[in-house]
This record gives structure tokens, C-alpha cells and sequence, in this order.
């Protein structure tokens, strides 16, 4: 796997597609840098060589060119946390890119316009990743959140640097991450899964049967376990449509030796509220009117058992709807299990979309050996998909 280490940059103009896709308030603020500040080693690294770096983004989703999502409003944050003052240029390809790329001297960056406000990109046009790719002398991809789209700056333009291309400093932790977890794991390996519908993850948990000891099925997606196996849901989530798939899954995970541990009591709810009735009741016995929202506490005593012997642990999706504060209990114990785990020496890897926010809302980004940074990516990555982004570079 080759990475911006296997380069000297000095001399170089390194094109880099960044993930700045960062959320901006009404006054065009950037509301978190995390994303910006996840680009800085790899920005550094070149710098330090005596490179410069042109980087290159998407931002939102633009219709057209509006400004709203113009680079322009994230160019004084990258300065700030890069420490470096950075160049904005109004357009990613033409003529004034061009020039403003031409007139980049070693030690700076230069930050392009949006990419997405050409249509080209999403497309995947080989003209316009052919005038994208003139800009720089090394291509780098450092974005995860969009490696598993074919995009014109995530993958076509990597054909036109053949022995120039390679993987940013946060794109190659991620790969190695998930390898971590998926292939070349220390045993017992402990997959949770949570999150909303069966129906979004099946292809996860079919493809981490193979790679799994212990699987824990949590959040709304155990429902439907729950009432293929003959229990009463009451008014919870359930997708009828896919209980019999449900039995499959776990006649498959008892063949490949695979422990399934779904939780046995819920905080159940009379409405989907923050103020709603509460009570604690066996998962398979809720009653009518009443939706479970949350594992119960007996769920979490199991699930801390089952996380402490797990020696790397993955976690995809919440255990409860995380974001009302009653039903945030269940997820906040699994975050503690899984701190403990990880300081008494499990590798224990967080990603998805929904179970990041959870993780960094109640503070224990710091406290889990790797926190992905991308959503759709790492869920395609989970599937058993090669991704296009990542492709590209490997080919
Ligand atoms: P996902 O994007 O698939 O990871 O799903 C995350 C969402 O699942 C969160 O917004 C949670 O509120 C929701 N969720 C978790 N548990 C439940 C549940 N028991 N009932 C309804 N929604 C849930």
C-alpha cells in the first residue's frame, strides 16, 4: 500500500482530494473541524518535505454554483489549523486554477473551488479529472467519506498519475483499521451492531459472519428478531418483510459457530418521546401500545460481559434512540464497556455514521483505538466491497 511516506515531496506539487465537507452554520461558520483537522499530518508531511499542496474537495450538495457552498467560507479555518496561510482560487479547473497552481511556490496550499460545482465530478468525467490531475505532480487521496464513490477526483484522476498516486496519512489508518478489525484480528473478535432497520445492514452482518466470534444486534433492528423468533414487540420497530431473512441469519451464525447476543429487557415507551411512560420489560414481552427504545439493564450487563472478553470489538449503530436523553442509557454503558475493553488492551474500532456522533456526544472518541470518519465508506467496506477510491490508487 503506498503512502505519502513512500514520496519526498521536495519540489513537489501535490494534489490532494481532502474530505472538507464540514457543516457551516447560518453565518457560514464551520461547526466542526474534524474533518480539516483529520488532513493536517498528511498536509504537513508534504510541507515539511518542501512540497506544496493543492487541495481539492467537495463541499454540501450544489445545484448550482451558489455561494453557500463556496470553498471561500472554510479557507480561513484550514489557515488557522494547518498554521499556514492558504490560497483560495475561485474555480478548480481552468485557467485561473491553472495560473493560481503555476504560481504556487513550495511551502504553500492552495485550496480549490468546490468540486461539485462542476457536474463532471459526480459523473466521473475522464476529461475533467484529466484537467484536474494537470494541477499537481502526485496525487493523494486522503478522503475516506467519499472513497466509495467513482467521482472524477476520488478515482478517475488516478489513472493519470501511474506511478504518482497514493494514499493519504488518514485514508491508509482507515484502511488499516478495518483490516485490523476485519482480517487480521486478534481473537475473540466482537462485532455490535445497532442502528434503525434490519434492512440497511444485512449485508454487513452477512459478510462479518465469516470474520466475527460474538455478534450483538442491538437498536431497533432487533425487533425483528425478536418477533421471528415468536416474542411480542408491541408497537416497536419491526420490518415483517424481513423476519424470515432475520431466522436465516441466525441459523447461518449458529453453523459458522458465530455467538448472536440480542438484548433481553428494554426500556419500553408508550409514545415515541422524550416525555413518554417508561418501564423496563423482557424484550419478547412488550406490550401492547408500548415500543422498546433503549436496551434495559439487564441487556447491559450481558453485552459488558460480552464486550470485556473481546479482544477487538467493532461498533456500527446505536443501541437506543441515542438522541433523546431517556433512551440514551444503553449506548452510553456500551461506550463505557467499550473504554474498559480497550484500556485493558482490546483494539476496538467505531464507525457509521449515527454511532460516531454518539461516541463523540458522549465523549469517548478518546477512549476507542480508532474512530472512522466515514460513513457510507466504512459501511461499503463492512459489506466486503472493494471501493473504487481505494482501487484506483491499488491498481
Ligand atoms: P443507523 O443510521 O442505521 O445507524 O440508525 C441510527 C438510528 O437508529 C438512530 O437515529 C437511533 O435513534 C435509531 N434507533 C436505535 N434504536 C432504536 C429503536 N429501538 N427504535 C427506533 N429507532 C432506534
Amino acid at each position: 500500500m503506498k503512502t505519502v511516506d513512500h514520496f519526498n515531496f521536495e519540489n513537489k506539487k501535490a494534489l490532494i482530494r481532502v474530505d472538507f465537507n464540514v457543516p457551516l452554520d447560518d453565518e457560514l461558520q464551520v461547526t466542526d473541524t474534524t474533518r480539516i483537522e483529520a488532513a493536517k499530518p498528511t498536509i504537513l508531511k508534504i510541507l515539511e518535505d518542501g512540497g506544496a499542496a493543492i487541495l481539492m474537495s467537495h463541499l454540501g450538495r450544489p445545484k448550482a454554483q451558489e455561494d453557500e457552498f463556496s470553498m471561500k467560507h472554510i479557507c480561513r479555518k484550514v489557515s488557522e489549523i494547518i498554521g499556514v496561510e492558504v490560497i483560495y482560487v475561485a474555480n478548480c479547473v481552468g485557467d485561473e486554477a491553472t495560473q493560481a497552481a503555476q504560481n504556487l511556490e513550495m511551502g504553500q496550499i492552495l485550496l480549490l473551488e468546490n468540486l461539485r460545482y462542476h457536474n463532471e465530478e459526480k459523473q466521473g468525467d475522464e476529461a475533467f479529472a484529466k484537467a484536474l490531475s494537470k494541477l499537481g505532480d502526485i496525487y493523494v487521496n486522503d478522503a475516506f467519506g467519499t472513497a466509495h464513490r467513482a467521482h472524477a477526483s476520488t478515482t478517475i484522476i488516478a489513472q493519470f498519475f501511474p506511478e504518482n498516486k497514493c494514499f493519504g496519512k488518514l485514508l491508509s489508518k482507515e484502511i488499516e483499521s478495518l483490516d485490523r478489525v476485519l482480517n487480521n484480528s486478534e481473537k475473540p473478535v466482537l462485532a455490535i451492531l445497532g442502528g434503525a432497520k434490519v434492512s440497511s445492514k444485512i449485508t454487513v452482518i452477512e459478510n462479518i459472519l465469516d470474520k466475527v466470534d460474538e455478534m450483538i444486534i442491538g437498536g431497533g433492528m432487533a425487533y425483528t428478531f425478536i418477533k421471528a423468533q415468536g416474542g411480542n414487540v408491541g408497537n416497536s420497530i419491526c420490518e415483517d418483510d424481513k423476519m424470515e431473512l432475520a431466522l436465516a441469519i441466525l441459523k447461518a451464525a449458529e453453523e459458522k459457530n458465530v455467538l448472536i447476543h440480542l438484548p433481553v429487557d428494554v426500556l419500553a415507551a408508550d409514545d415515541f418521546s422524550e416525555t413518554a411512560n417508561t418501564k423496563v420489560v423482557a424484550i419478547d414481552n412488550i406490550p401492547e401500545g408500548w415500543q422498546g427504545l433503549d436496551a434495559g439493564p439487564a441487556s447491559q450487563t450481558v453485552f459488558d460481559a460480552v464486550a470485556q472478553r473481546a479482544k477487538t470489538i467493532l461498533w456500527n449503530g446505536p443501541l437506543g434512540v441515542f438522541e433523546m436523553t431517556p433512551f440514551a442509557g444503553a449506548t452510553i454503558a456500551l461506550g463505557n464497556s467499550i473504554a474498559q475493553a480497550t484500556k485493558n488492551g482490546a483494539f476496538s474500532l467505531v464507525g457509521g455514521g449515527d454511532s460516531v456522533a454518539a461516541v463523540k456526544q458522549f465523549g469517548f472518541d478518546s477512549k476507542v483505538s480508532y474512530v472512522s470518519t466515514g460513513g457510507g465508506a466504512m459501511l461499503e467496506m463492512l459489506e466486503g466491497k472493494t471501493l473504487p477510491g481505494i482501487a484506483a490508487i491499488l491498481e
